[in-house]
């Protein structure tokens, strides 16, 4: 009995490690990486896309006007949305690709081995997809997406992300509901407001 204690013990120290260590890496609301955690990801998926002479895309989003969602529907609604958008856009990439919440209502994914030109079919697949959940009663959101492209765009994760958030950035000033790809004409963000 002692002895079926001494491994009970154990095993039950050995599962709420793995719960905290769950807790630690994905957020609580849409179960999607923590900002910390992608971005630790994302630097590795660099190193190994550097190596292997491959390349990577980073595509950011950012909901649409989604305060006017908590405006009009209240704050619970909102979150309703926002998990169902990530339910949605982590179950409609590939198991290679990562998807993090980089920030309340943004969302920022790496797809390895993929190109601008291909990363821009899945962000607007997705672009698409967001626009068709249907969450309650509540009219449906859009999302505005921005991508950026290892090694053309940039070699490290600041660049890439900056890059990224540029584009999306973009996205938002053409009218949102779009998928922009960086190029050397978008402003760099020291240059604008950032987005919150
Ligand atoms: P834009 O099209 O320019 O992105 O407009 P926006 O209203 O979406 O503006 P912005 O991205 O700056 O604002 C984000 C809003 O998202 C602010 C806040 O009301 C809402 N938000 C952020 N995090 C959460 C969250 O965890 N839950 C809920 N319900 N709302 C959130
Ligand atoms: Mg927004
Ligand atoms: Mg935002």
């Amino acid at each position: 009995i002692e002895m079926l204690r001494a491994v009970a013990d154990q095993a039950a120290i050995s599962i709420s490690k793995a719960q905290l260590w769950e807790m630690a890496i994905n957020d609580s609301l849409t179960g999607l990486h923590v900002r910390r955690y992608f971005m630790a990801k994302l630097q590795d998926e660099i190193h190994r896309t550097q190596r292997y002479k491959k390349s990577l895309s980073v595509v950011m989003g950012d909901l649409d006007k989604f305060k006017s969602i908590n405006d009009n529907y209240g704050h619970t609604n909102g979150d309703n949305v926002l998990k169902a958008v990530g339910t949605y856009l982590q179950s409609s990439i590939r198991d290679v690709d990562s998807i993090g919440r980089y920030g309340g209502e943004e969302f920022i994914m790496f797809l390895p081995e993929t190109g601008s030109a291909a990363a821009y079919i899945l962000a607007d697949r997705l672009r698409k997809g967001v626009a068709q959940l249907e969450v309650g009663n509540l009219p449906a959101v859009t999302i505005s997406l921005g991508i950026a492209t290892f090694p053309d765009d940039g070699k490290s994760i600041e660049e890439l992300v900056q890059k990224a958030d540029a584009a999306l950035y973009a996205a938002k000033e053409n009218g949102r509901d779009q998928v922009v790809i960086y190029n050397e004409d978008i402003p760099l963000p020291d240059n604008r407001e950032l987005i919150t």
